[in-house]
């Protein structure tokens, strides 16, 4: 066995059906004043729960949030921040919510009580990302890592599928890529496999009843799993080409992952027989191609299977624009199992353009 180093992520985690009303009490312990609030999905809370448990610690309410985090609107919430003197942030929200709060804690230096309401998982990692002319800027610094995260289920039951399934998915791949990526080891593995089973096993039981707490908490279980694994390991090619994809074409970040993760999977399990036999397992696809069981989970969770059906404000994804996509992929990445060409992201973009479905390359 290799030699390995593993450092626990510090954060505190509450977790159950109700602890929205732990809010309060978490930020008092920080002896903070000053709070600012991003409400990135506030319709999710019953009435203005947040508001009264502050009371006068409240000292700004923003609900402006974006994907993949415009610089503009980073740099709109740090001036505001500074204007009202914030010493902590408390984000309600997804990935949008968490990662404008990062941003904010980046330059203030100020501590992050984080509460989703999706299954992004960026509350669990150390990484932040800002958008600026089409490039997307990711980092790592332990302040932006929320230390607190309070999981209520009953927070999600109004998540749609259409939101739901892709958000599944985005952590699905937190949990599949930390199985390989660098920093990986017998701890993040044993993390990420119970995240892919959480998820897998819960995932089409939403999509059928998605106002069970039950299913919803086991998901939401999965989502914090996976979130961890990618905050103690890194990612490879399959995050890349979403961060690419998102940053060049504002895609919808989630639903980016449900249609890559498969195809990345057979780009890479061809170099990965123990990882993808153990993933195999964790899908509940023992001796199967895990590149395919991922396929059908998406195909059954009704998530987007092919990129050209994706949304994008300047109109659907053309064909002609994955070339570039591709050579942009293979020139940032940097780690990745298997060697990542230009020629070989094209063939893998073009199958997902198309839909599909994949099985690991031999
Ligand atoms: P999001 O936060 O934009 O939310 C998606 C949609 O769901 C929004 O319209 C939002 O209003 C709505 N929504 C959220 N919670 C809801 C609820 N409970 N009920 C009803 N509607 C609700 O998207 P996301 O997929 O959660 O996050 C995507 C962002 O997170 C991207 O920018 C991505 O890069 C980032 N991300 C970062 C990391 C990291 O480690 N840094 C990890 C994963 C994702």
């Amino acid at each position: 066995m290799m030699p390995f180093r593993y450092e626990q992520s510090p954060a505190t985690v509450v977790f159950g059906v109700g602890s929205l009303a732990q809010v309060g009490d978490e930020v008092a312990g920080f002896g903070a004043e000053r709070v600012m609030v991003i409400f990135g999905h506030s319709a999710a809370l019953p009435g203005s729960t947040i508001e009264a448990q502050l009371g006068s610690r409240l000292a700004l309410s923003w609900t402006e949030v974006a994907q993949h985090v415009p610089v503009t609107l980073a740099d709109r919430a740090r001036t505001a921040a500074s204007e009202c003197s914030i010493d902590m942030i408390v984000s309600v929200g997804g990935g949008s919510s968490t990662g404008l709060a990062k941003a904010i804690a980046l330059t203030h230096r100020i501590p992050i009580v984080a509460v989703p309401t999706t299954y992004a998982g960026s509350e669990q990692t150390a990484i932040y990302g800002v958008t600026g002319g089409g490039h997307k800027q990711t980092g790592r610094d332990p302040v932006v890592l929320p230390r607190v995260v309070i999981y209520d289920p009953a927070l999600t039951v109004g998540l749609p599928l259409r939101v739901t399934g892709p958000s599944a998915f985005n952590a699905m791949a937190h949990s599949v890529e930390a199985l390989y990526a660098t920093g990986c080891n017998p701890i993040t593995s044993a993390i990420a496999l119970e995240g892919v089973r959480a998820i897998a096993g819960s995932l089409p039981a939403v999509m059928r009843n998605s106002e069970d707490l039950d299913t919803r908490g086991a998901l939401l279980v999965g989502a914090a799993l996976s979130g961890m694994a990618l905050g103690a390991t890194s990612a490879g090619l399959h995050h890349k080409i979403c961060h690419v994809l998102g940053g060049r074409f504002d895609l919808v970040h989630a639903d980016a992952h449900s249609v890559i993760l498969p195809h990345a999977v057979a780009f890479n399990g061809s170099v990965l027989p123990v990882e993808m036999a153990a993933l195999a397992v964790a899908l509940g696809a023992a001796g199967g191609d895990p590149a395919s069981a991922l396929w059908d989970l998406a195909v059954a969770s009704r998530v987007p299977t092919r990129l050209a059906d994706l949304r994008c404000p300047a109109g659907p994804l053309q064909r002609s624009e994955l070339a570039d996509v591709a050579e942009q992929v293979a020139g940032e990445i940097t780690a990745n199992p298997r060697k990542v060409t230009p020629a070989a992201v094209l063939g893998l973009l073009e199958r997902a353009y198309d839909g599909i479905r994949p099985s690991i390359e031999s």
